[in-house]
């Protein structure tokens, strides 16, 4: 595989940006009722979609109150470095999310990145409160509100020849991801999840240590 060119894929939630933004703003502005919707996600009792839904209808804030919350979330300090070696080798890269467009979208444009690709679900925020729209279609897959093994196969699918796929994450929304990845970098819950599935990874603390590893491995130039 080490002669094909490689495409990464990256969740954003605690892996591009340092804490989970999804997280934190429906825990702030539900006034922490979310919490007690996570240990059935975590289990898979309850979908990613269910969940979303309930945690947005959970949520009382202005747009204002918002997006001045969001200011707060700082991005991995290797990932833009990470960016520019990935588009020095021609290296796709594309940002898959199960959490919501618009914070991604902000930070991102805040930080100089608005070009890279996201893939997320919609977040509206309207009338004092926010609702999600499920803008993109899971064919098989019942647990994510957008599959990352979904995305990663179609993305396979559009570019029709021969890549490795590496996969960058944190958590349980990447668990679709590990399976269609060839290379596998997981901390905090996702690496908990690969040891019990067996699912083989490196591990990382932030970007800087993602692109090294990828240097030795030889799929990117130092
Ligand atoms: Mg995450
Ligand atoms: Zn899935």
């Amino acid at each position: 595989m080490s002669d094909a060119p490689i495409a990464v894929f990256c969740d954003f939630d605690g892996t591009v940006s340092r804490r989970d933004v999804g997280y934190h703003l429906f825990r702030h502005f539900s006034g922490g009722e979310n919490e007690k919707l996570l240990p059935d996600w975590k289990s898979g009792r309850l979908s990613t979609r269910d969940c979303l839904v309930r945690e947005a209808a959970m949520v009382r804030a202005s747009r204002e109150e918002i997006y001045r919350f969001i200011e707060q979330f700082e991005l991995d300090s290797g990932f833009q470095s990470f960016v520019d070696r990935c588009r020095a080798n021609g290296t796709d890269l594309t940002v898959v999310s199960d959490g919501l467009d618009f914070y991604i979208k902000h930070i991102f444009e805040r930080d100089g990145l608005k070009h890279l690709p996201v893939i997320a679900n919609r977040g509206v925020i309207a009338n004092g409160g926010l609702q999600v729209e499920f803008v993109h279609h899971n064919r098989s897959c019942e647990r994510c509100g957008s599959c990352k093994g979904e995305r990663i196969r179609e993305y396979r699918q559009r570019r029709g020849s021969a890549v490795g796929v590496v996969f960058v994450g944190d958590g349980y929304s990447d668990a679709c991801a590990v399976t269609e990845a060839d290379i596998v970098f997981a901390k905090k819950d996702l690496e908990q999840y690969c040891r019990v599935h067996n699912i083989g990874y490196y591990e990382y603390d932030d970007f800087f240590d993602v692109a090294q590893k990828l240097v030795d491995l030889g799929y990117l130039t130092a």
